[in-house]
């Protein structure tokens, strides 16, 4: 089985990235991520960390806002100032969020210029009319990592399992576009392993440690391990028992350094584009 090396990958995108925010600045506009962030989760501070950490290689300026008190209405104008500012190219915001605000009416917030991490349902909804829009970064992904390790999803059985409106529900509209036959199972899929058993590709998005084991893998699929689960011991381990597929799997991404670095590459391959179509 081979483990497929996201932090790799990340790098190869980074220089991609570099050289398109090069261009911008050299036109005279910084790059500038703003991202919102209302909790005090150590899990979101972490993220944050990482992309700044990102950004900073590759010459994206990260502008966090904090809303404290963490209220809805804090949330939505601080999105409603970050779209109206000429100088910020892209806008995120970090979950969780307050109590009695979805994702989606945060994003409704987010000019759909902007929103590089199609937070917006307007995004999701041009996705689903095969028009141009950013999809979710970890979508977006998954199938940079399944195109870079040569898979052909041509016809292929694809298994995504979690229907959230950042990774699976876009992420089966990207595999569909890529003429994969999609299945998306959720907590109410009856028989998981047997439907997941059918995947040439099998994507993880649950956020259960472990739920994947050998038998819901097909011999030979390539597993996607989207989940991130933090451990007791302050680690990370995705929704594969990686150690349980290793015999029946293809490749597996690891947990860290699988889909997170692309993830947080892609991200910023996506503010870098914004930028670049704002100043153009
Ligand atoms: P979410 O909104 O909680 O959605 C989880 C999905 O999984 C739901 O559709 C749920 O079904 C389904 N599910 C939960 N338990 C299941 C089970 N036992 N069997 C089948 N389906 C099950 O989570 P999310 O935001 O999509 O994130 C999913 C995971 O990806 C989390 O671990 C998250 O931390 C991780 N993540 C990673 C990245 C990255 O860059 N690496 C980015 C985003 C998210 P129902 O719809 O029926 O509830």
């Amino acid at each position: 089985m081979t483990l497929i090396d996201g932090r790799a990958l990340a790098a190869e995108l980074r220089a991609r990235t570099l050289a398109t925010v090069d261009t911008t600045l050299a036109a005279g506009s910084a790059v500038t991520l703003g991202a919102v962030v209302a909790t005090s989760d150590p899990a979101t501070a972490w993220y944050l960390r990482s992309i700044s950490s990102a950004a900073e290689k590759v010459g994206i300026t990260v502008r966090a806002v904090l809303v404290e008190p963490a209220t809805p209405d804090g949330v939505l104008d601080a999105l409603d100032a970050l779209s109206a500012d000429r100088d910020v190219d892209g806008i995120i915001c970090l979950t969780p969020l307050p109590h009695g605000l979805s994702l989606a009416q945060a994003g409704e917030h987010i000019d759909p210029a902007k929103d590089v991490d199609g937070a917006n349902p307007t995004s999701l909804g041009r996705l689903a009319a095969g028009l141009p829009a950013f999809a979710p970064a970890t979508a977006q992904a998954t199938i940079e990592i399944l195109r870079h390790s040569g898979t052909a999803l041509v016809g292929v059985e694809a298994v995504v399992v979690g229907r959230s409106m950042v990774v699976g529900k876009p992420l089966a509209l990207l595999l569909l576009a890529e003429h994969a036959t999609v299945t998306v199972c959720h907590s109410h899929t009856r028989e998981l392993a047997q439907v997941t058993a059918r995947g040439d590709v099998l994507v993880a998005a649950a956020g259960q440690a472990g739920l994947i084991g050998a038998g819901h893998v097909k011999p030979g699929a390539i597993v996607i391990d989207v989940g991130t689960n933090p451990t007791a011991d302050g680690g990370l381990v995705g929704d594969v028992d990686t150690a349980a597929v290793e015999s029946v799997a293809g490749a597996v991404t690891p947990v860290p350094g699988g889909v997170g670095p692309v993830t947080t590459a892609l991200l910023l391959g996506n503010v870098a584009r914004a930028a670049a179509s704002q100043s153009g």
